[in-house]
């Protein structure tokens, strides 16, 4: 039995996580900054697994200290930290603001550093080989159009990665990061709105043509992200450290 806190736990690819570790037998603590987590945590506990909740924003160096340090006193453990949370940001290059970089830097980035941080820190305390899988993306290994910074963010998060698995291998921790495609979540029906509304094109229209590029022919769900998820927060990828696969149906090739 282990213990796991995943950040953007109370929808989307966050969630299908946490179910999907909670079915391989671990304790989930559940980090949003919103309430939805409470009724992740009754799917959890459904399960047969234990669950708490806290309510953090990333971004917030010590509400995320603060939510491990629960997750710990709550779960009697801490054996595996998913920095899942972050945020997308549709904008052509010419339009970006110092606002704007600000505001989804501190998600996507610091947000994980503070993951990274509190994480090793917990880690280091109870002598745990423990684990941090950080959320990428195929933005962060290809920049795309109109996702300029978003891009930018999870170019920073494979840095990050690279790192932090650099700098705690000897204590026997690893740092991984999963790099999805195109999921169906709500991340996507904002990205595909923003895109409407800039480039004229017709709601979903955006979507379709990033879904029509995928070599399976299907968009991707969260449950195919959470079953990699499963892989890197399980002791099949005990010799993985540093690395950022892509899990995206085909779509960038690296
Ligand atoms: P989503 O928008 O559906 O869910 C994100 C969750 O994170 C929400 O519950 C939200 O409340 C939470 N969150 C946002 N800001 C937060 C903050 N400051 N502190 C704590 N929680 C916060 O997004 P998703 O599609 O499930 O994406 C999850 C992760 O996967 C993100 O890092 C995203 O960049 C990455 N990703 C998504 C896709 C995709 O196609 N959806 C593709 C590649 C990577």
């Amino acid at each position: 039995m282990s213990v796991v806190l995943v950040t953007g736990a109370g929808q989307g690819i966050g969630r299908s996580i946490a179910l999907r570790l909670a079915a391989d037998g671990h304790d989930i603590a559940l980090v949003d900054i919103n309430d939805k987590i409470d009724s992740v945590a009754e799917e959890v506990r459904e399960k047969g697994r234990a669950a708490t909740t806290f309510t953090a924003d990333v971004s917030d160096r010590a509400q995320v200290f603060a939510a491990v340090e629960h997750a710990h006193n709550e779960l009697g453990g801490f054996d595996v930290m998913i920095n899942n949370a972050g945020i997308a940001q549709v904008a052509p290059l010419d339009d970006v603001r110092p606002e704007d970089t600000k505001k989804i830097w501190a998600v996507n980035v610091d947000g994980v550093l503070w993951g990274i941080q509190a994480a090793a820190a917990k880690f280091k305390a109870l002598e745990c080989k423990g684990k941090i899988v950080n959320a990428s993306s195929i933005a962060g290994h290809d920049g795309f159009a109109m996702l300029g910074v978003y891009s930018a963010t999870k170019f920073a998060v494979r840095a990050l990665t690279q790192a932090a698995a650099k700098e705690y291998a000897s204590h026997g921790i690893t740092v991984n990061a999963y790099c999805p495609g195109v999921v169906g979540t709500d991340m996507w029906v904002t990205i595909d709105k923003r895109f409407a509304e800039l480039t004229g094109a017709a709601e979903g229209e955006t979507y379709d043509k990033f879904v029509g590029g995928i070599a399976l022919g299907r968009a991707q769900t969260p449950e195919d992200v959470a079953a990699f998820v499963s892989y890197l927060a399980g002791p099949d990828s005990d010799y993985m450290t540093g690395q950022a696969p892509l899990i995206d149906g085909g779509l960038v090739f690296r």
